[in-house]
């Protein structure tokens, strides 16, 4: 796999809704991709990934620069599917902070400034991701 290439879902700028950074405006980087089949997930449409969602890291990046952002939230889908060193490294080489959500079901890859780890009931997170979680998030249903 291409290190300059990751599938995504969607992008968007917003204001962070819950945990630590709560209020912090941040622009939100969902990659398309999840195999951990939670019921009540609200993003299925995340699940797949088809060869048009392929990116350039750069031109996220210059998405990113467009908005003014300071934080960068890494969400998905699960992230970690993906190797995410090329990713943050090119993240923080452009200044910003990287924040991650995953289901904590793969290996971390990447250099995170904030990992916020929501454990799944049907596949669970990896005991090497919860130890490097700053933050927990409840998720009893999915
Ligand atoms: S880990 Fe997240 S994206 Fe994947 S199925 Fe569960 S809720 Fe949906």
């Amino acid at each position: 796999m291409n290190q300059n290439l990751l599938p995504v879902m969607e992008t968007f700028y917003s204001i962070q809704g819950e945990g630590e950074y709560q209020g912090h405006a941040a622009f939100f980087l969902r990659l398309a991709g999840c195999d951990v089949g939670c019921v009540w997930c609200d993003v299925k449409e995340s699940w797949t990934v088809s060869e048009n969602q392929y990116r350039q890291i750069d031109d996220i990046i210059n998405e990113i620069k467009l908005n003014n952002a300071k934080i960068v939230v890494v969400t998905g889908g699960e992230p970690l599917m993906y190797n995410c060193s090329f990713l943050t490294q090119k993240l923080h080489q452009a200044g910003l902070r990287t924040h991650l959500e995953t289901s904590g079901t793969y290996p971390i890859s990447g250099d995170w400034d904030w990992i916020c780890v929501s454990p799944k009931k049907f596949k669970k997170p990896l005991e090497s991701v919860l130890q490097k979680a700053s933050e927990l998030k409840s998720c009893n249903i999915s």
